[in-house]
């Protein structure tokens, strides 16, 4: 009678998890400073819970105090965020929940998704490999690879928006200001201006120009137009993965 149980973190520590996944993913060297502004919380309070995942077998802490997640730790990290990025396409897809509040509202909801409901999430969405922020499901990191840092693109010159870091995605402010001047995945969008004695950055984009942070622009991608993935490019409202509509050329 008992469903096979598998053992899941508390939903800190599936926090804790997804953070340091996504750190070292983009090589970042994972310790306590970074962890505490990512999750907000204070410095002593990461150190506890930190001592907690190490006895429990998630992380290690290597002697110059960078954290390593264990094959274990790695596992329900992967699972957790899959989960969270399956329930913001849920979100985003199928309930039509607007865009700049699926991350916030997944992150209350993924925790409970079980791991066969996720499997129906991912059939209902059609297997994407990005999330509706454009960020890589886990195992499908090579995604990101052609595209090209928006404050690298070519002024003038008009790009697909591919691509709104994770560390973006935290910011409910600000993931509405995108929102509103059409700045999502898919929208066409155009480097005006780099000023960095300004700290801003100036793009063109839904038909006017939107002025954004230096460092939020720093964690913006975009693709070429022309590339094979810019004209699968997906119109803003359907978002996120390219991967469907080039599959149905
Ligand atoms: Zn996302």
């Amino acid at each position: 009678m008992m469903a096979r149980k598998v053992q899941r973190p508390s939903q800190t520590i599936e926090n804790y998890l997804g953070v340091i996944y996504t750190l070292s993913r983009d090589g970042e060297t994972v310790i306590g400073r970074k962890l505490a502004d990512w999750l907000e919380v204070s410095p002593p309070t990461v150190t506890a819970t930190l001592q907690r995942m190490i006895r429990d077998g998630w992380v290690t802490m290597s002697d110059d105090k960078s954290i390593r997640l264990t094959q274990g730790g790695r596992e329900a990290a992967t699972s957790v965020i899959r989960r969270h990025m399956l329930t913001e396409l849920l979100l985003a897809r199928i309930l039509g929940v607007p865009w700049s509040k699926v991350h916030e509202e997944a992150d209350r909801m993924a925790h409970g998704v079980s791991a066969e409901i996720a499997d129906r999430v991912a059939d209902a969405v059609k297997h994407p490999r990005v999330c509706p922020h454009g960020n890589p499901m886990p195992g499908h990191e090579e995604i990101t690879e052609p595209l090209v840092p928006l404050l690298e693109a070519e002024p003038g010159v008009e790009y697909v928006l591919a691509r709104i870091h994770e560390e973006l995605e935290r910011k409910p402010e600000l993931m509405a200001y995108l929102e509103r001047h059409c700045l999502l995945p898919g929208a066409t969008i155009v480097l005006v201006e780099i000023m960095e004695y300004n700290d801003t950055v100036t793009v063109y984009c839904g038909g006017h120009d939107v002025v954004l942070g230096l460092s939020v622009a720093g964690k913006v991608w975009v693709r070429d137009k022309g590339s094979p993935m810019g004209q699968g490019a997906v119109a803003p409202g359907v978002m996120g993965d390219v991967q469907p509509r080039l599959q149905a050329q």
